[in-house]
């Protein structure tokens, strides 16, 4: 009924070499058709990707809200739609953490990428100080609710969502199943609070968190979490590949 999505983020990785080999392996791919496969490329190589990409979606790490003019350094949505993305990260923690992204400039992210037609996918997750206080549960359901403000209800089912634990980014250090399934069960519910239960059901989740070949199986067979955000590992192509054939 939910989609099942795997998105490599790409981060601020790679080359035209590196997209050469890595568009060539993955055109050479065969990826289940229940899986919906996204690649996230920086944004100089996003035309590149998506020229080259046959079977993988092809999306942002970032955007602005406005539609363009004085914004230097920034790219609006209608620019992504131009060279070929269908899906836009939005509100990364390492965006919100390092450029200072606030939950507010999030949801301007999240509906303007809406009104485009573009994926936005939602990243949320606590800090390891607000996993250790207990707080997280508090911390991600603010997260999920500003970050949703903007839109009317019945477009949620538009956004997807990660859950990212910034403890378990690039650390090494997966949530556990239980622990990640856990969370997407409390996005559910919040969501379902905000739009009823036929649109929290059709809202994919998807985890993010040092997830690779080993891990994706167990964590993406939770009844909750439809999928996953990698990092790390989708710079490998082997590894990528059999974390797309773990949603299948
Ligand atoms: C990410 O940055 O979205 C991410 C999940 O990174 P990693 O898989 O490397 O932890």
């Amino acid at each position: 009924m939910r989609d099942l999505i795997v998105a490599g983020n790409w981060k601020m990785n790679g080359n035209r070499q590196f997209i050469d080999e890595m568009m060539s392996g993955l055109n050479k791919a065969i990826f289940s058709e229940s899986v919906k496969v996204v690649v996230c490329p920086p944004s100089v190589y996003l035309l590149d990707v998506s020229q080259k990409a046959k079977t993988v979606k092809v999306g942002a790490q970032n955007m602005y809200f406005e539609d363009g003019g004085a914004f230097t350094g920034e790219l609006s949505p209608s620019m992504l739609i131009d060279v070929g993305c269908s899906y836009v990260v939005v509100g990364h923690s390492e965006r919100r953490e390092i450029f200072a992204e606030e939950d507010v400039l999030v949801a301007k992210k999240v509906s303007a990428a809406v009104r485009h037609c573009l994926t936005p996918i939602l990243c949320v997750g606590e800090s390891l100080e607000h996993r250790n206080s207990g707080q997280f549960f508090d911390v991600i359901a603010r997260q999920v609710k500003i970050g949703l403000s903007l839109l009317n209800a019945e477009n949620f089912a538009d956004v997807v969502v990660a859950y990212e634990p910034i403890w378990a980014i690039g650390t090494g250090q997966t949530a556990s199943p239980a622990q990640a399934q856990e969370v997407h069960e409390l996005i559910r519910k919040v969501i379902t609070e905000l739009a009823g239960e036929n649109v929290s059901e059709r809202i994919s989740i998807l985890y993010g968190g040092s997830v690779n070949a080993a891990s994706a199986q167990e964590l993406f067979s939770q009844p909750d979490i439809d999928g996953g955000l990698v990092g790390g590992a989708s710079l490998k192509i082997d590894e990528f590949i059999a974390i797309c054939s773990a949603a299948a």
